[in-house]
């Protein structure tokens, strides 16, 4: 379907259903081409909607086997029927019931949504609207039923039958052949948290006892020979469960909690009642074959999953409109779990770096959108870090305004409140509105409006009246769709260095600040602090107390002195981010003058070497952090415009080489200091020695590639763990040569029949910024580990090269066309990875000249093909647009 012909949906729109589903009956007997599914719906009228309305169930490419009311066939005059819709225009007007039976065939499905078999196991994937592909139904969330589910299969072939609830009943059907299982959950839930599973799957299992006395078990199914895998997974469960009792005060609500590994998935996970199913990246654990950053993915998403048992199922979305509701908050929810479980400071920046970098460039280009958008034609390319990465930064600024105590009575009031239903943004802040007693409706244009706001502040110091006035001033570019930008509300938190740390606030003249937090709510404010013994530096938005870029013009020996002086880690961290920053948005435009670099790398280099020396020991997994540069893809995003990616990346290179070689002398010791004793350990200390030691290795493959090379052999071939192993590949990809390609064959070699690592090794060569690395992907895409058919290669492969800043921008457009052939060919079969990946076009139009009128045409190229799914042709239109 062209875009052009699918209606826009808009909120405004939104009417209740005129039909409600109370219980649901599924009777779903699994074949591998001819899987029957038997519905009974119990229907009545909703009283909130249209007295007499026909009933139109949502369908897509069903096929009809029968249909009855209350029991009697109907006769084909009373209804119509289609692949995307069933309609009775004449229903009964009382409660009845509608008994559906189609038939699917799951090995055909490649589209991943639906009822689908990836590996041989049966599994489904039903949000945001694959229920539909099983059955028709009234297929939205804030219809919500009880569903009962029995399930029948061979036994052979799937000795494991799963679905959403408690197992109430399960036996061999007469010959012994077949046999099956009735799964009951009593929550009422909206149908795109359905989910069924069946195959021949090992598990590993535990009890849980919740905190109000209930016993759970639970279990983490993955493939067979995989269970030792999935011990991680469990005790990240357990984990996670117990913070929620203590955090949050939620407790689990059912006998058995069960998660299922698969290997095909459009997605991270998802969080079906009782049933969460995975994309098996995300379970499968152990140290030859996951990283540190494996172990820390699968311990958040582990836990954010579980954690919209509450957020997202037991309190859903009224519409999809208000996916943030659930998806903004469940990822705050996970954020802090893991800053609780990790260091709180490191995981800040870790999700900063991540909000910038996804989140940034999408607000800053043709696909921004607000944090609730308005309308849409395609709901699954509303998935976007918009929705949730910044949808969990609106949360964390609610806690910062309304104080800890407020947030967390507000949150009580919440689960009290709309337990039970599908909610919307209005009443989930007006808990808080409630709690706090502040009026927040200012603050709620935080979901209406999109873009990054940039707050400009410069500070006057007067020495005779020891008076510091701070000046900001906030606005927010235009985005599609919304030209003119209000002001919203923003927290800064801040403090005043001086000397010797930092100095009181006081602020006699003026109500703000006493405690570190300025609220700018308006275009401008200025804020006066007193007393102030000395000329200070301004630390403004401590802990990144807003998803905004920050304009205060600051010396490099000012930033300087706050990555030594600075209270708050993350505007340590960040001082040495911003001095790098503006050396590299200067010399990387185009025909610049490098002097700055050298400048800036001395500076950089002194500070380094000073910081390694004294502190980095004490927390390496900060040092790692502090190391690590803006990436070149960054700094192109706040040059904005006009970029030139090789001019670029040749400055990042050359900052990066000479940092490097200033701080080789440290190198031998340090890595030393650092290399583990004993086996490996996946906890946050273990970790944070490694990404110190191998940020180390990364550097001196710039600065010294030949004695690098020798270090990264030295440490693939004595590497115990995969984390080291990868780092040794990873840096020398940086290093051209034959002992690269040796590197990369004995890494082949070293993982054949490991998918999962080998997504790594495709992706760290995909991710080389050279001329050769587009063949060398065309190359790859014929090796055996790669498959079109499935998410995490491509993802792997194709998505690491559309991240590669230079070769994907390379500027005789081969890049561009290769990614477009891609989707095309991708969306034949897979819609939404297709357009996900369409989706690297989305910082474009900030590109020179040339390149912008090469990737405009290989758009423009995929916009004009006929039969584009609506996930391609959408983003495609918006993209243009
Ligand atoms: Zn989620």
């Amino acid at each position: 379907m062209r875009t052009e012909d699918a209606p826009l949906i808009r909120l405004e729109d939104y009417r209740p259903s005129d039909w409600l589903i109370d219980t649901v009956d599924l009777d779903v007997s699994l074949h591998p081409q001819k899987t029957r599914v038997r519905t009974l719906l119990a229907l009545r009228p909703n009283p909130e909607g249209q007295p007499g309305a026909p009933l139109k169930l949502d369908g897509d490419e069903l096929v009809l086997k029968s249909l009855a009311i209350d029991g009697k066939p109907l006769d084909a005059s009373a209804y119509t029927v289609t692949p995307q819709a069933l309609t009775i225009p004449s229903p009964p007007s009382h409660d009845f019931t509608l008994t559906i039976e189609t038939e699917l065939d799951p090995s055909a499905n490649t589209k991943l949504m639906g009822l689908y078999r990836s590996s041989k196991v049966y599994c489904t994937q039903c949000e945001a609207d694959g229920f539909r592909r099983i059955t028709y139904f009234l297929d939205r969330p804030d219809v919500m039923s009880v569903y009962t589910v029995r399930l029948e299969a061979a036994k052979a072939e799937v000795p494991v039958l799963l679905s959403n609830g408690n197992l109430v009943a399960a036996a061999e059907l007469p010959g012994g052949d077949r046999h099956f299982a009735v799964w009951h959950d009593p929550h009422p839930k909206p149908a795109y948290l359905f989910a069924l599973v069946g195959g021949a799957l090992d598990h590993v299992r535990q009890d849980y006892v919740t905190a109000d006395g209930h016993k759970v078990e639970l279990a983490v199914y993955v493939e067979p020979g995989k269970a030792e895998r999935a011990g991680w997974a469990l005790d990240s469960l357990v984990r996670c469960m117990r913070w929620d009792e203590q955090v949050f005060g939620r407790n689990y609500d059912l006998d058995v909690f069960n998660v299922v590994a698969v290997s095909d998935f459009n997605m991270g996970a998802m969080e079906n009642k009782g049933l969460n199913i995975f994309n098996d990246k995300y379970v499968l654990a152990d140290p030859q074959t996951a990283t540190d950053g494996d172990y820390a993915s699968i311990e958040a998403i582990i836990a954010h999953e579980y954690f919209h048992n509450w957020t997202g199922n037991r309190i859903t979305c009224r519409d999809w409109f208000q996916l943030c509701l659930k998806e903004g908050l469940t990822v705050f929810r996970d954020q802090e779990f893991s800053a609780d479980e990790r260091s709180r400071p490191v995981k800040r920046i870790a999700d900063v770096r991540t909000l910038r970098s996804t989140q940034f460039s999408e607000d800053a280009g043709p696909l921004a959108h607000p944090v609730r958008p308005r309308a849409y034609k395609e709901i699954n390319n509303f998935y976007t870090p918009t929705v949730y990465e910044k949808g969990a930064e609106v949360i964390r600024m609610l806690k910062v305004l309304i104080g800890d105590d407020a947030f967390k009575r507000g949150m009580d009031l919440y689960f009290e409140r709309c337990d039970g239903t599908a909610a919307t943004i209005e009443e989930f802040l007006a808990c808080f509105a409630e709690t706090s007693g502040q009026n927040i409706d200012h603050f709620a244009r935080w979901y209406e409006q999109a873009g990054t706001p940039t707050i400009v502040a410069s500070g006057r110091y007067d020495a005779a009246a020891k008076r510091y006035t701070l000046d900001l001033a906030q606005s927010t570019p235009p985005t599609p769709g919304q030209a003119e930008k209000l002001p919203v509300v923003l927290p800064i938190t801040l403090g005043l260095v001086g000397a010797k740390g930092d100095l009181p606030l006081k602020t006699a003249s003026n109500a703000y600040a006493g405690d570190g937090l300025v609220v700018l709510d308006q275009s401008s404010l200025s804020v006066t602090f007193d007393d102030v013994a000395e000329a200070p530096i301004p630390s403004l938005m401590r802990g990144f107390s807003a998803p905004a870029r920050l304009d205060l013009d600051l010396s490099d020996a000012d930033l300087l002195r706050l990555f030594s002086a600075d209270s708050d880690s993350f505007n340590r961290w960040q001082s040495l981010q911003s001095v790098a920053t503006r050396a590299l948005v200067t010399a990387g435009k185009p025909g610049a003058d490098a002097d700055v670099l050298t400048a800036t790398a001395g500076k950089l280099g002194e500070a380094l070497q000073a910081f390694l020396k004294s502190d980095a020991l004490s927390d390496p997994a900060f040092a790692a952090q502090v190391l690590r540069l803006p990436a070149p893809a960054d700094i192109a995003r706040e040059i904005g415009g006009d970029v030139d990616p090789d001019a670029i990346f040749a400055a990042h290179r050359k900052l990066s080489g000479a940092i490097g070689k200033a701080l080789l002398g440290e190198l031998p010791g340090l890595r030393g200091a650092l290399a583990s004793s004993g086996a490996y350990r996946p906890d946050a200390a273990s970790a944070g020695r490694r990404a110190l030691r191998n940020e180390l290795l990364g550097l001196a493959a710039l600065a010294a590639p030949a004695e690098a090379a020798d270090l990264c052999e030295e440490q693939f071939a004595a590497g115990d763990n995969l984390t080291d192993r990868l780092a040794a590949l990873a840096a020398m990809t940086l290093i051209p040569g034959e002992r690269r390609e040796a590197l990369i064959a004995r890494f082949a070699e070293a993982y054949a029949g490991e998918p999962l690592v080998l997504d790594k090794w495709l992706m760290a060569q995909a991710l080389i910024a050279e001329a050769g690395t587009l063949e060398r992907v065309k190359t790859l895409m014929q090796h055996p580990a790669f498959s079109l058919g499935n998410p995490n290669r491509v993802r792997a492969l194709i998505g690491g090269f559309a991240a590669n800043l230079t070769q994907f921008n390379r500027a005789d457009g081969a890049g561009y066309d290769f990614v477009a052939d891609i989707v095309v060919a991708l969306d034949k079969t897979n819609p939404q990875v297709a357009s996900r990946l369409l989706g690297s076009f989305k910082s474009w139009r900030m590109l020179e000249p040339g390149r912008k009128r090469l990737a405009q045409e290989a758009l423009s190229t995929v916009a004009r093909l006929p039969n584009l799914s609506r996930d391609v042709a959408d983003i495609a239109e918006r993209a243009l647009a």
